[in-house]
């Protein structure tokens, strides 16, 4: 099992469903981030932000990568 990691999630669009022109659209959970086309304060939870799609794509590929070295290892032990 590995650790979870602070997922990023997606703020191309606020809760408040105003585009986000901030410039950053995907920011780490639990973080607070605003921008001008919205103005108010929001907080990058998982109830409100969809996990960012290309971070999910990151873990996958990182996931691979353990378990390939996970068997070289093992075949290595024989
Ligand atoms: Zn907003």
């Amino acid at each position: 099992m590995r650790t979870p990691e602070t997922p990023l999630l997606n703020v191309e669009t606020c809760s408040h469903g105003k585009t986000n022109d901030g410039g950053i659209t995907a920011v780490q959970e639990g973080v607070f981030f605003t921008f001008p086309a919205c103005g108010r304060a929001h907080q990058a939870t998982r109830d409100k932000y969809e996990v960012d799609t290309a971070w999910l794509e990151e873990q996958r590929i990182a996931d691979e990568r353990r378990a390939r070295l996970a068997l070289a290892r093992e075949a290595r032990r024989g």
